[in-house]
């Protein structure tokens, strides 16, 4: 743990200056839009260790694997999120002498993300080696209304002399990504061009020629008043800068606005870009930074609005949830079905900006809830769109007849991931693709849509786990050998229970839909069945075979289902008997020692107990729980929050609590030390959805929705929103009693505490419990 913040309801606050975390605060302090993101680097020059990051959606390059021993049916690339131009760059320098906190000394820091309104800002006192002295105060946004636009206001003023300040606004191409794999740079100089303080620069990236533009100008006040700047220029290659001085008595004020614009390929056409690019630019200078910057800030207020969660009686929880729902908001908004979410988002290198199974196992119920159906049905067709690949990623490992194995990590629908043990053997998540179409409808009430896109996705998933299943002579039963389940600290293991659960769930939610579709759109599945060769009655009762004889390790003394065969070979000693000083484990233990021990990474069997917790006893959840939680080290961000909600359903609310908190401090406390490689945005989702279902119990269970609200002592009350089925709902706890309002749509019927109730809108709803 390390905890360096302040703890705020809607601030982030990091008081004094620290170099040893700047790192860890360059992600804290991350923004972005969904459309581009910025770490939290500093605008002046800073010589001290960082990552530099400016991210934009949809933007990668396919980096060659790098692999030890080549093995047939590796991806030929990994893909790699790509670090941008630097558009936020601002050198400044007196008399020579450049302002950089890693070698002016620094006094009253403070650096404060304000998740309300989206707004990043920054104030120190510097002095220069020489002993001059200046304040300066930062403020810098991406914009949620103009997504392609960046603003920042850096108002600088020296204390203790008169005399020139240096200022060069910039943009830098040059970069280039920390996890390159052979230290290559990606970019390559398409154009720029610079006139006074207005410029662009722009870049394609090497293979995929993803273009980008971006555009900068810069206005200026000194003590509040415009003032026109004379700039000299600056062009080197993929980089231009318009320095100009300004002569500044003692105290005076100077404030910068550096506006900037990144426009890319995958929305402006090539030939457009750049002249795109200034007109978009004009605009924002137009609306002017105040303007600019209000409507950004409503634009936030909008989405609190609807997603809001609020804690009464613990700060630290407030903190953490409205972090994780703030984060999530700038990863991902969702007008475009090409994009995806990314574990780390626009955070850090880390996971590629990739899309993996976090998507559909966890990211779906946020926005589903949060953001409209038509959001989260933006990332369902995003699968749909990529099935024609997961269909030949499967063929390039011997799978035939349509079967489809969606990639564990991908870009535009290829596997890009490079580790046999995951590419090849983590293929649960084709599972968790399919158990998103059933989610989203059972929120949604949308089942047409399993006629427009879901059963060609299902029927393509279930032909994969046909063919992935042996059946085993010795067992009389069929097997699903070599996998790594979703607890990564083991591979290559036999019958793994979540993968071969989830296996026979594929099959059987395919054969229901597949009837549904037949009964309700003839016409539409005879064109499915046609498009895809289906032979309904051969194949569906191949699959119920399967299903039917499928093999689930389990043991006796305590009851519950085994990991995977052999599980009970392992040395049994329990993560509370760990000594807390080789924690976490995958930085203290050899990746050999990991592997033979009994300690999970994640949720395993848990996570199939909690997808289909309907379908087992109160008592069964109960010894598995506590069976796994008590080997769970909870190496991944995605752990515990599964756990959370499952400690809430066995009414253990006090270790649902510590959980939570777990998963919702994760970054702003860095419980796995590591927050420096980014944030973990996929599992943001998991705290949400440890409040909602964790906490407020919320089910939906043959098509009603159920809510069982429970409220850890320590909390006065907390309040969510949700979305079932065209209403908004607001549900607040507190140690006495719940409420349930309609904020928005038809009256509904909902059972809350086991008991049935009718909400309509202006008409709360409240139950003493
Ligand atoms: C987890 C995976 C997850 C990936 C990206 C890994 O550490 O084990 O389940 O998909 O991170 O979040």
């Amino acid at each position: 743990m390390n905890q360096f913040l302040q703890t705020e309801e809607w601030k982030i606050i990091e008081k004094g200056f620290d170099a040893n975390q700047q790192r860890a605060s360059e992600s804290i302090f991350s923004i972005g839009n969904g459309n581009m993101g910025q770490r939290a680097n500093f605008e002046e020059r800073y010589s001290g260790d960082s990552l530099q990051g400016s991210y934009i959606a949809g933007i990668y390059y396919p980096d060659k694997t790098r692999v030890g021993w080549w093995k047939n049916g590796y991806p030929e690339y990994y893909a790699k999120v790509l670090n941008a131009a630097n558009w936020i760059g601002i050198s400044i320098s007196a008399d020579g002498e450049e302002l950089d906190l890693s070698t002016c000394k620094t006094r009253d820091f403070c650096r404060e993300l304000n998740m309300k309104e989206g707004i990043l800002k920054r104030s120190f006192v510097a002095t220069f080696p020489s002993g001059r002295e200046v304040r300066a105060e930062i403020i810098r946004f991406v914009s949620m209304v103009d997504k392609e636009a960046g603003a920042i206001s850096y108002t600088i003023s020296p204390l203790n002399f008169s005399g020139n300040l240096f200022i060069t606004p910039y943009i830098d191409g040059d970069v280039k990504n920390e996890d390159s794999n052979y230290d290559e740079k990606f970019w390559i100089e398409i154009n720029k061009s610079l006139d006074g303080t207005t410029g662009f620069v722009t870049l394609e990236t090497k293979k995929t020629a993803f273009r980008v533009c971006t555009a900068m100008t810069t206005r200026a006040e000194l003590n509040g008043k415009k003032i026109n700047l004379t700039t000299s220029q600056i062009l080197k290659e993929k980089y231009i800068a318009s320095p100009f001085q300004v002569s500044l008595a003692e105290t005076d004020e100077l404030t910068i606005f550096k506006y900037a614009v990144n426009l890319s390929s995958e929305n402006h056409s090539k030939e457009q870009i750049d002249e795109n690019a200034g007109r978009l630019l004009q605009g924002v200078v137009d609306k002017g930074f105040d303007n600019l910057m209000n409507e950004h800030i409503q634009a936030w207020g909008k989405k609190w609005e609807n997603s809001d969660i609020v804690i009464e009686g613990d700060t630290e929880a407030q903190q953490g949830i409205r972090f994780n729902i703030f984060q999530l908001h700038q990863t991902y908004t969702g007008e475009d079905p090409r994009l995806n979410i990314g574990p780390k988002g626009f955070t850090g290198e880390k996971y590629g900006g990739s899309t993996y199974w976090d998507t559909e196992a966890y990211c779906l119920s946020f926005f589903l809830n949060t953001a409209g159906h038509d959001v989260a049905r933006n990332l369902l067709i995003y699968r749909y769109k990529h099935l024609q690949k997961a269909i030949e990623n499967a063929e390039k490992i011997g799978f035939t007849d349509g079967a489809a194995l969606y990639p564990m990590v991908t870009m535009n629908g290829e596997e890009c991931h490079n580790e046999w043990e995951i590419t090849f053997e983590e293929i649960h998540r084709n599972g968790a693709i399919a158990f998103a179409i059933f989610n989203y409808i059972r929120h949604t009430g949308d089942k047409d849509y399993l006629s427009e896109y879901g059963l060609e996705v299902l029927i393509a998933i279930a032909r994969f786990w046909r063919q992935r299943v042996n059946f085993s002579e010795e067992k009389n039963k069929y097997v699903i050998l070599g996998v790594t389940g979703p607890n990564e600290y083991e591979n290559n293991v036999n019958n793994n229970w979540y993968t071969n659960y989830i296996a026979c769930w594929c099959m059987e939610y395919a054969m229901e839909s597949a009837e549904f579709v037949k009964e309700t759109s003839p016409g539409n599945f005879r064109e499915i069945a046609a498009k895809l060769k289906f032979k309904e009655d051969a194949e569906t009762s191949h699959w119920k075979k399967i299903i039917d004889n499928m093999y689930f390790p389990e043991k006796k003394d305590p009851a519950v289902f085994l990991q995977q065969d052999g599980f009970m070979d392992k040395e049994q000693v329990l993560v509370k008997d760990l000594d807390p000083g080789i924690r976490p484990i995958n930085q203290h233990w050899s990746w050999d020692r990991i592997l033979r021990s009994v300690y999970i990474k994640q949720a395993d069997v848990l996570q199939g107990i909690y997808f289909f917790e309907h379908k087992f006893d109160p008592e069964t959840i109960k010894r598995n729980f506590d069976f796994y939680e008590a080997r769970t080290v909870h190496e991944s961000s995605l752990s515990p929050c599964v756990h959370s909600i499952l400690a809430a359903k066995t009414g253990d609310i006090e270790k649902a609590y510590d959980l939570y908190l777990r998963t919702s401090r994760l970054d702003l406390d860095d419980y796995n030390n590591e927050v420096a490689e980014g944030l973990h945005i996929t599992s943001m989702a998991g705290t949400w959805m440890s409040i909602v279902e964790g906490f407020g119990g919320m089910r939906i269970i043959q098509n009603e929705l159920c809510l069982n609200p429970l409220i850890p002592k320590r909390w006065k009350s907390y309040s969510f929103h949700i979305r079932f089925r065209g209403r908004l709902i607001y549900v607040t706890k507190d140690q006495h009693e719940t409420t349930i309002s309609l904020i928005r749509g038809n009256p509904l019927t909902l059972v809350v505490h086991g008991k049935r109730i009718r909400v309509e809108e202006k008409n709360d709803h409240t139950l003493v419990t």
